[in-house]
């Protein structure tokens, strides 16, 4: 009995889910030491020890009452001010509490927006390949997405392509650096030409373009490469920040928007989005972790440990044969499939107890992509099964 639209969704719900049930499957068949599970974006080190230590501290030192009770839908007053300084510190930004949502991950946070921001028929362009969640928050609030194929080379956007679809009922446009499946991350100059662009469009057609900056990766970026701040670069831009994986606390769904005053209409959409905080159930994000992460907003976890693997598996691959687009950021690999379809690729690779998720899932045929949020010892065990995929595919 449950509704004609959400059975589609169940239908279409999540190759990787399938994909990670069947990796405990295989496990257990095999061994679990024999199975090479990379379908999953679950981090694989360990939070910064101060995480604990916050949360034992909080729970010894302050009131009950007020570590576990409601407060304002936008979360705690302190917590938010105390996120607008260390951000303006930063980016050099002018932030204050009110500009700060407190969200549950940046999964809740994008919902918020988008629930904030669209009609029905509303249209939110977004660059392939993309985080496939974003077409079911986009369908929550009666908008499509549209994907527009990013550069086959780079996988920046390609600009041309990227202005040509916009249009009048352009709400938004949601953009993914450090990039999850492909690893890229946007320059400055990428940036800046987007906000280019928008600003073009939103005089042509007299309009407001939201550019909403999804950021759960901002911190895990390795070669000491450069995450610019959105905010700095266009007037409509809106920020989703999550903990989830540079914390390493994605059980925990904590994450926040930014909305700057200098969004138009800004004091309507910041009362907007706190209603929708606590229309979509969420209420306020979860009260004791907001007092944890403001707390440790300057710890961090072992990115060395991301960059090994990421060092050790692209090393490895590309002697191998297989051409990838190298990473900057972010614990994915988009590995190009030495066939055109994808699903068969991976299909193959599971012969060899490799679960790699095809590309398409993410809008990115032709490409599987290889979570390297696992112990490093599972990558070095997992090298003969690629080179014998290699080998089937005749690689050198
Ligand atoms: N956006 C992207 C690009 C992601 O990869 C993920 C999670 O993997 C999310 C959003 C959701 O993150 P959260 O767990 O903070 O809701």
């Amino acid at each position: 009995m449950i509704a004609e639209r959400m059975k589609e969704l169940v239908k279409g719900s999540s190759v990787i889910r399938a994909m990670f049930e069947e990796g405990k499957k295989m496990a257990a068949q095999y061994g679990a030491e024999n199975v090479y599970d990379f379908s999953l974006g679950n981090p694989s080190v360990e939070p910064p020890k101060e995480i604990g230590e916050a949360i034992k501290s909080i729970l010894d030192s302050e009131k009950p009452t007020v570590v576990h009770g409601y407060m304002n839908n936008a979360g705690y007053e302190e917590v938010r001010n105390t996120i607008a300084l260390s951000l303006n510190k930063r980016f050099d930004t002018e932030f204050t509490a009110k500009n700060i949502l407190m969200t549950v991950g940046a999964a809740g946070g994008l919902n918020v927006i988008l629930k904030t921001i669209l009609d029905p028929g509303d249209v939110v362009v977004t660059i392939a390949p993309y985080f496939g969640e974003y077409r079911n928050y986009v369908a929550n609030f009666g908008g499509t997405l549209a994907a527009v194929p990013a550069d086959r080379t780079t996988f920046l956007p390609d600009l041309d392509a990227f202005e040509k679809a916009l249009t009048p009922a352009t709400k938004a446009v949601i953009i993914n650096t450090p990039n999850n499946p492909t690893g890229v991350v946007y320059s400055k100059e990428t940036i800046e030409n987007l906000a280019k662009v928008l600003e073009n469009a939103e005089k042509r057609f007299g309009t407001s373009i939201y550019l909403i900056s999804d950021e759960p990766y901002r911190e895990l970026v390795y070669d000491g490469v450069e995450v610019p701040y959105i905010t700095k670069f266009y007037h409509n831009a809106v920020v989703g920040y999550s903990f989830s994986k540079s914390l390493s606390l994605p059980g925990e769904r904590i994450g926040y928007l930014v909305l700057p005053d200098t969004l138009d209409d800004a004091d309507e959409v910041i009362n907007a989005a706190n209603v929708a905080n606590r229309i979509l159930g969420f209420v306020n994000a979860p009260s004791l972790m907001q007092l944890a992460v403001a707390r440790c907003l300057d710890a961090k976890v072992n990115v060395e440990a991301y960059d090994n693997n990421r060092k050790l598996l692209y090393g490895s691959l590309t002697k191998m044969g297989f051409e990838c687009i190298k990473p900057e950021g972010a614990f994915y690999l988009f590995m190009k499939c030495p066939i055109e379809d994808d699903k068969e690729f991976a299909a193959r690779a599971k012969k060899y107890n490799l679960l790699l998720v095809p590309g398409s899932s993410f809008g990115g045929p032709g490409y599987v992509r290889i979570a390297y949020c696992v112990d490093h010892a599972m990558i070095e065990r997992s090298l003969p099964a690629f080179e014998k995929l290699a080998a089937e595919f005749g690689l050198k």
